[in-house]
């Protein structure tokens, strides 16, 4: 195995996403060279990264994703403040992070579900005093422009979101900065140990990374899409201060907070990977479930609506494949910033030779034995 402390590799990362960027940009800091090949434009556009509301959720998560989740997530604040430092060091934008945790709410009717995800919760997660049932003034505490139909709901602390799109340009900015080589526009062809195939040329590397998301999907079958549809509004008139969720029968709606008065309402989930534009059955229901969560909405101005797949494997749960010369990190699903801290870490410790070379992990095991010692 190379001995990369001390001898600087080349490097090439196929997909500029969330992964790519942050592989790359930690790893040229760490004194490699690299060059980022993606299929897009510089600002992400194409990416899973660039439409996600970028909740750090690790509690809400854990209702539907359960106990192994939550082991890999529940640090995600700390470390992506950590990341932030790291990032903003040299920037006139810090890239901001809001961590004033998250409200889940539900209209009377639909009580019940809120009572049956507050259970859910719980038995997922234990009582470590991050979640919190809210009466109404509770409610008003927190986000006083709530409507007093909402009677009951759950803080939970330890929740937040990140400023996605200021961070993917903040993190292509440090590549550069950092002298990597940025290729946008550049859809690879095929991708194996320590050669990345484009339209132009075959390029040589001493290591290869693999993060192209649904992408993927050519060299690794079980990848798949599933289909998420998101709409952004800007909502003069609103005010909330940290991400709201509605519980619902039929679907989970939640809003979230960006800067500029804009706000990320989404999501749906549907096993599809059609990447065609929002349905009108999607938008209808996203926008009149957010309307009912605040008046204000009426006048928001709908600035755009994306579908794009989140990249996934058969148990949603993240995996790093490491052979000599090819990195492969898929499988983030509806989790990548929930997850980016550890998976980064992970396969930066892969890297760097802490874990054998030629091995197949599922993140969920390797993160649980971390954190098994505390
Ligand atoms: C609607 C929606 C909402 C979400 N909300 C959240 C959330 O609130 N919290 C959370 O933690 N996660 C959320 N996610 C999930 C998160 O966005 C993904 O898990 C994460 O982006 C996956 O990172 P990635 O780098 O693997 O893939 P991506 O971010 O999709 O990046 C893949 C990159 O590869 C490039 N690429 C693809 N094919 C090629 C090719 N052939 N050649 C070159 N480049 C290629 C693409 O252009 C893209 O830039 C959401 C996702 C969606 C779709």
């Amino acid at each position: 195995m190379a001995d990369f402390a001390s001898a600087p590799q080349s490097i090439g990362v196929a997909g500029g996403g969330l992964m790519g960027r942050l592989m790359a940009w930690q790893l040229l800091r760490r004194g490699h060279r690299v060059t980022v090949f993606d299929a897009g434009p510089a600002s992400g556009e194409q990416s899973a990264a660039f439409v996600a509301a970028a909740m750090l959720a690790p509690y809400s998560e854990a209702v539907t994703s359960g106990a192994e989740l939550f082991a890999m997530s529940r640090n995600a604040l700390a470390g992506w403040k950590a990341l932030l430092q790291q990032l903003g060091e040299n920037s006139a934008h810090p890239v901001q992070l809001n961590d004033a945790g998250s409200v889940v709410v539900a209209h009377e009717l639909d009580r019940a579900n809120l009572s049956h995800f507050s259970r859910k919760l719980r038995a997922a997660v234990g009582d470590d005093g991050n979640v919190q049932s809210l009466d109404r003034a509770g409610i008003e505490a927190l986000e006083p422009e709530l409507p007093h139909s909402f009677r009951q709901g759950l803080w939970l602390a330890g929740e937040g979101c990140l400023d996605n799109r200021a961070l993917l340009v903040a993190l292509h900015d440090a590549i550069v900065a950092g002298g990597g080589v940025w290729q946008p526009n550049c859809p690879v062809q095929s991708v194996v140990a320590g050669e990345i195939q484009t339209a132009q040329a075959i390029e040589k590397f001493d290591w290869v990374l693999d993060c192209r998301g649904l992408g993927s999907k050519p060299d690794w079958p079980e990848v798949r899409g599933v289909r998420g549809e998101i709409l952004w509004v800007e909502a003069p008139e609103v005010k909330l201060s940290r991400p709201v969720r509605l519980m619902h029968p039929r679907y989970h709606l939640y809003i979230t907070p960006k800067p500029g008065n804009l706000y990320v309402v989404g999501a749906t989930e549907i096993e599809s990977e059609s990447q065609t534009p929002v349905t009108v059955r999607s938008e209808l229901e996203l926008l009149s479930a957010l309307y009912s969560v605040h008046s204000g909405f009426a006048e928001a101005h709908i600035v755009n609506s994306f579908a794009r797949c989140r990249p996934a494997l058969t148990n949603n749960l993240p995996q790093i494949r490491v052979r000599d010369g090819l990195i492969q990190i898929n499988g983030l699903y509806r989790h990548g910033y929930l997850l980016a801290p550890t998976v980064l870490e992970s396969a930066l410790g892969a890297f760097e030779g802490q874990q054998e070379l030629a091995f197949v992990t599922e993140l969920a095991s390797f993160a649980c034995r971390a954190g098994s010692h505390g």
